[in-house]
């Protein structure tokens, strides 16, 4: 087995491996770390939780112990998709270079450019950034990316999803030719592929772990839930919630519970909130000190439930996290690996629990067709096959906010977002389309065909000179546009009543439930 001090790594950064507890290097770290440090480009293709991070930061961080950097020249380059990955990063970058004179940026949205400017003026040995953020600071003249050394691209994938190719693009092309390239990506879509033809050279690629593995220490499960109406879907959906959290009890010690649109991220978290449980939302459209506040409070213990969109948890490494929730099934079948991801971490047991509406089942197809195994039907908590709905006289929690509203029709988007659209596609795995081992039949629940939601519609951000938004608070809209549209449904604009189906729960009593 490899030994960290078979890797040829600089002492001082061996020594703080060992003081982070580390004993072996995990099998990225293994296979990337001696090429990169001959120097060669490095395609890795491996998830968050793997060790990537440190797969590209010591090596990177032993060749630039030797030397200085220049004003406003950074040697190095570290390209995140979020702003939580970006300082997730830097604070790794902290760890590992702590017994290094090393000097670090970063460069995020959310944050003022003074501050930053600062940094890069004095001089930095390695610049952790979003892409819309460098490129703002390179086109206001206060950044020369000709002394780059080396250039890491992380979550390559992501950035795909949430339309950043052509920024990347444009960093690869501002940095120099002779520049060394680590590139990091779960999966590899053909404008991956693409990408890493054109601007990497002869790379050595190392591959970890199948795109779709779910961790075995990982129980998952999902309830398949009908609402009693239409219109008390949402309000029905957190009762169950609460009742699937109430149901775990003591072993639930922390959760993430995400949430397909940042919309219903606020509104799950109010609610609970209003129910007593310790919750928090984090999304894109937060303020960055917000979003820096709620995740120190989650990490450190004193928040209990993250309320979370996709963007804003992606690659978050939180070692002790009990449970996700999965208050939607994502409509991209790989997030769900990404999500249940964020438990079961460090050889830890986790628990993944999933609610999933009759609208969603399509997409809890792909998902089990992705993972290649049937995710186990869980009984409802509330009992019944419906839940304790609200009686007649009650008042929905804030019906009009969230009662799917029938389809419109498509809207024409921007050529440049349809670009971003179009490898979207292509960023679906290309698993073959395995049947579901049949361990446990699925429950078939005969529904009727219910109108399709529309995604939330939030405005895109404009950029300040007018143009296609780049600030990195888009990312999530960006993401979600791409997402949406690739689940609309055009035919759905009829109502759907109850018909002649009448729900189990008429004929039952029940305590009356707000929410
Ligand atoms: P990453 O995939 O980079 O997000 O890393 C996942 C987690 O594994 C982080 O908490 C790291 O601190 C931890 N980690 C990385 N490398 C090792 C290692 N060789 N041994 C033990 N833990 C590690």
């Amino acid at each position: 087995m490899t030994k960290f001090s078979d890797l040829n790594l600089n002492p001082k950064v061996l020594k703080a491996i060992e003081e982070a507890g580390y004993e072996t290097p995990t099998p990225i770290q293994a296979g990337a770390i001696p090429p990169a440090l001959e120097g060669k480009d490095v395609l890795g293709i491996a998830q968050t939780g793997t060790g990537k991070t440190a797969s590209f930061t010591l090596p990177m961080i032993t060749m630039l112990a030797r030397g200085r950097a220049r004003a406003r020249m950074p040697r190095s380059l570290v390209l995140c998709p979020t702003r939580e990955l970006a300082a997730q990063v830097a604070a790794n970058f902290d760890t590992y270079t702590k017994h290094l004179n090393l000097t670090k940026a970063l460069l995020i949205g959310g944050v003022s450019f003074g501050e930053q400017d600062k940094l890069i003026d004095k001089g930095v040995d390695v610049l952790i950034a979003t892409p819309g953020r460098l490129i703002d600071h390179f086109e206001r003249g206060k950044l020369i990316l000709s002394d780059v050394k080396i250039m890491v691209v992380d979550e390559a994938d992501r950035m795909l999803d949430m339309g950043f190719i052509p920024d990347i693009e444009r960093i690869f092309q501002m940095t120099p030719f002779t520049r060394q390239t680590l590139f990091f990506s779960a999966t590899m879509a053909p404008e991956i592929e693409r990408i890493t033809n054109t601007f990497l050279s002869a790379p050595v690629r190392i591959e970890v772990a199948r795109q779709a593995t779910t961790g075995e220490n990982i129980t998952q499960g999902v309830l398949m839930f009908k609402a009693s109406r239409k219109d008390r879907e949402a309000t029905e959906k957190r009762n169950i919630l609460r009742a699937l959290i109430d149901a775990e009890g003591d072993k639930c010690t922390n959760a993430i519970i995400f949430c397909n649109r940042k919309m219903d991220v606020d509104t799950v978290s109010k609610s609970l909130k209003k129910h007593g449980y310790d919750a928090a939302p984090i999304h894109g459209d937060l303020d960055q000190s917000q979003r820096t506040k709620t995740l120190d409070g989650f990490r450190s213990g004193t928040l209990r439930f993250l309320v979370a969109s996709d963007v804003a948890a992606r690659g978050l490494d939180v070692p002790a996290v009990s449970h996700v929730f999965n208050f939607d099934v994502p409509s991209h079948a790989e997030d769900y690996v990404h999500r249940i991801g964020r438990t079961g971490r460090a050889g830890r047991d986790g628990k993944a629990i999933m609610i999933c509406v009759p609208r969603d089942e399509k997409n809890l197809e792909d998902v089990e067709r992705l993972v290649q195994r049937e995710i186990p039907r869980l009984d409802n908590p509330l009992g019944g096959s419906a839940p304790a709905a609200p009686q007649a006289t009650t008042k929905p929690e804030a019906p009009e906010a969230e009662a799917p509203k029938p389809d419109k029709p498509k809207r024409t988007r921007s050529r440049s977002r349809k670009k971003d659209d179009a490898p979207q596609q292509d960023a679906k795995p290309n698993t073959a389309p395995a049947k579901p081992k049949p361990e446990e039949a699925p429950q078939k629940v005969a529904e009727q065909e219910a109108p399709k939601e529309k995604p939330a519609e939030d405005k895109p951000q404009q950029n300040r000179r007018g143009g296609r938004g780049r600030n990195d608070n888009r990312s999530d809209d960006a993401n979600r546009q791409n997402r949406g549209d690739n689940n609309r449904n055009h035919n759905d604009n009829k109502v759907v009543g109850l018909g002649d189906h009448t729900p189990e729960f008429i004929g039952l009593s029940f305590a009356e439930r707000r929410d």
